[in-house]
């Protein structure tokens, strides 16, 4: 039997680089006593053996990496482990999504830390839930407790992430036509994730969205909103505008950004 470990000193990232101490400590700052009884309870009841390293500390979450052993013996399954924090600077940021948003009204309480961050785990949660069943790929996602978010880790079986969007490198003869192929593939998406899911990203990027293998995958979306939302398409242009300047950067003759809010929306 695997005995149940919550492991932080060896924290791995972009293909074995070791993070230097600074990050380090961030990353374990966020594992206070409540996080960690979550963990160890996943751990407990199965869902979990081991929680590694982290692969992203952000502003706002952290994400780990994860192994479950299955009991049966088969093969170990990776997992990606998102964690909100709680700290308070983070939520300021974040005010113009929530203003407005409908499933956002029951509950919302400003000055309540720890409700605020589990409502952001919720939106990731329910967000990609939306866009897992639509067909668009994403981290499935699998489990959540409050303010920890288990989900189909991106990656290969060795636990390394796929690389960002921004950080992938294309080879080939054909990698003028493979950018102008990503570029097609992500209006699809968009076009999907707006008609389909009836969300907008709002934070799309070449920083949230992972490579591998021709094929794009949409991540972080605690902030997505609903097309109704007031600022809906205030976001979509924002979207539009951010991953036209990074495809046109790359060599890409993209389509006119109206043209694009056109075959999003209509
Ligand atoms: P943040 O709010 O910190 O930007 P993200 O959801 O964008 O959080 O995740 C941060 C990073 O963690 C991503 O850029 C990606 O490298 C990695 N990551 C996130 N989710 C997964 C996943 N399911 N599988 C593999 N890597 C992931
Ligand atoms: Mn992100």
């Amino acid at each position: 039997k695997h005995a149940a470990k919550i492991r932080l000193d060896t924290v791995k990232q972009d293909h074995g680089r070791e993070k230097d101490k600074a990050d380090r400590a961030t990353s374990e700052l966020v594992l206070d006593q409540r996080t960690r009884m979550i963990l160890l309870q996943m751990i407990n009841r199965g869902l979990l053996s081991e929680v590694h390293g982290a692969i992203s500390t952000g502003k706002e979450a952290n994400v780990y990496g994860a192994v479950l052993f299955p009991t049966d013996e088969s093969a170990p399954v990776q997992r990606a482990i998102k964690i909100y924090k709680t700290a308070i600077l983070v939520f300021k940021d974040r005010e113009r999504y929530i203003t407005g948003e409908h499933r956002f009204k029951a509950g919302a309480d400003k000055g309540n830390n720890r409700k605020m961050v589990k409502l952001w785990a919720e939106k990731e949660f329910r967000n990609l839930r939306r866009l897992h069943a639509a067909g668009i790929a994403c981290p499935e996602p699998l489990v959540l407790k409050l303010h920890v978010l288990v989900m189909e880790f991106l990656g290969d079986r060795r636990g390394y992430a796929f690389p960002r969007l921004r950080d992938a490198r294309l080879t080939g003869e054909d990698v003028e036509d493979q950018w102008r192929n990503l570029y097609i593939q992500l209006l699809g998406i968009m076009r999907r994730l707006y008609q389909v899911c009836s969300l907008v990203h709002a934070d799309l990027s070449e920083y949230n969205i992972l490579y591998n293998d021709k094929q794009l995958y949409i991540i972080d979306v605690s902030q997505s909103v609903e097309h109704d939302h007031p600022r809906a398409l205030e976001f979509l242009r924002m979207d539009i505008k951010n991953i036209s300047g990074y495809f046109r950067r790359e060599g890409v003759n993209i389509l006119a950004e109206r043209a694009v809010f056109n075959f999003i929306t209509a």
